[in-house]
């Protein structure tokens, strides 16, 4: 099916657990569809979806609602085959993007969602616009790719 295709809540629905389970904030997973249609939420916010189980459903549900987190649009380039899942860079990023830096040594919060997430046992970006690089001003940081012992994590501009 084409990205523009659009598709129906009862197809979406196909594509999640079935659970009810609420924890994406609604009474049931059809809630959640019609949620996803009207952009309100992101695939990402039914936790179940971020498991092994659900991988491709994920992949899928992405395709059309999700961000766009192509090397393209972020600049951090991903080697599956050299991710090992150990997670470092999620610590990392997930201490590093909670604060922001003045020039005056002030350390003020930032309450965002993670840029990163460890899903099928490898490392995914899901949620790009937390990230310093998106700020305005933009921070440069490459935490997270000085963190990661295998290299698999490449900001490339
Ligand atoms: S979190 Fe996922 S499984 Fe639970 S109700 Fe929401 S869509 Fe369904
Ligand atoms: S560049 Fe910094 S804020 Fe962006 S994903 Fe990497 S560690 Fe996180
Ligand atoms: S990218 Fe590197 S640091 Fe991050 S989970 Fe994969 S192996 Fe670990």
């Amino acid at each position: 099916m084409a990205k523009k295709d659009k598709l129906q809540p009862l197809q979406v629905f196909q594509y999640l657990p079935g659970t009810n389970c609420k924890k994406c904030g609604f009474l049931t997973c059809f809630a959640f569809a019609f949620a996803l249609i009207g952009r309100e939420k992101r695939p990402e916010d039914c936790p179940d979806l971020l498991t092994e189980q659900y991988i491709s459903a994920l992949d899928f549900l992405n395709g059309h609602f999700g961000g766009d987190f192509s090397v393209e649009k972020t600049g951090l380039l991903i080697d599956e085959e050299k991710c090992c899942g150990c997670g470092d860079c999620v610590a990392v990023c997930d201490k590093c993007q909670g604060t922001v830096m003045f020039g005056s040594g002030i350390v003020i919060p930032r309450n965002v969602p993670p840029v990163l997430k460890i899903v099928d046992g490898r490392v995914r970006v899901v949620e790009w616009e937390s990230c310093k690089r998106c700020m305005d001003p933009p921070e440069y940081c490459r935490v997270c790719e000085e963190r990661c012992p295998f290299g698999a994590l490449e900001l490339v501009r």
